[in-house]
């Protein structure tokens, strides 16, 4: 059980999952994802940010903002925990996870806590973001694994930013991330059905917007 969950419900601090991620396109693992953490850590709500120009995918070719934007505001809509924010998408040049924290933390009661949720292999990277120390200090991170993912790497990275940074960053094995987005556009591509792995709503947009073909 979490610390506050004993305290009486009026002075329990709110819980905010960010959940970052390129979402080209969203699909169900992502939406199990944040619903598990959600429930697992007790969010108060679930902000899915779609990324806007990330440095580190310089070079590769990610769909429109608009389009990710928008997929994730359809696969989200039956969920009234779940929101969209343009946080990212409508920054000028790249954007940073730190920036997004912090700009995110101005809008909210300042014992809010905040929890970063995102894939196993982004988190392992994390020592390389901008600012890595103040955004462990203003965020607790939860790494989502796939099915099968070997954890020592990740297990290593964890104790090391344990020891250095004295910040805890959560594991969390979620079985329906054995959809991914790569292979969904690599389904589209060979003309392969994507039924089941995003919502009916997001394989209509993908259609009606001939996207990864
Ligand atoms: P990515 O390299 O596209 O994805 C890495 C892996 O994580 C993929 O297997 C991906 O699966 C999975 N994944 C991505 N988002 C997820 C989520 N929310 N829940 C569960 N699994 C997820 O990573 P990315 O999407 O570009 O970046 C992830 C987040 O880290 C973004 O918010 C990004 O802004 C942030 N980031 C920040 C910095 C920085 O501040 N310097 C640097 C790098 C990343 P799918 O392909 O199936 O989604």
């Amino acid at each position: 059980m979490l610390d506050s969950d004993k305290c009486d419900t009026k002075t329990r601090v709110s819980r905010y999952g960010i959940m970052g991620g390129t979402f080209d396109p969203v699909h169900y693992g992502h939406l199990v994802t944040a619903e598990a953490v959600r429930d697992e850590f007790k969010l108060d709500k679930v902000v899915f940010v779609p990324t806007g120009k990330p440095p580190h995918k310089k070079g590769y070719k990610v769909t429109d903002a608009k389009h990710r934007y928008l997929m994730t505001v359809l696969a989200t809509v039956t969920n009234p925990f779940f929101e969209v924010s343009r946080i990212e998408i409508d920054r000028e040049g790249y954007t940073y996870t730190i920036d997004t924290i912090l700009e995110f933390k101005k809008m909210q009661p300042e014992d809010t806590k905040i929890y970063f949720i995102t894939g196993a292999d982004a988190v392992l990277e994390i020592l390389t973001w901008k600012k890595v120390g103040e955004l462990l200090r203003l965020c607790n991170f939860v790494a989502a694994t796939r099915p099968g993912y070997e954890p020592s790497q990740l297990n290593e990275m964890i104790k090391y930013v344990e020891k250095v940074h004295g910040s805890t960053i959560h594991m969390v094995e979620v079985p329906a991330m054995a959809i991914s987005s790569t292979d969904i556009r690599n389904r589209i591509k060979a003309n392969r059905p994507i039924k089941y792995l995003v919502p009916e709503s997001v394989e209509y947009y993908i259609m009606k917007n001939g996207l990864y073909r």
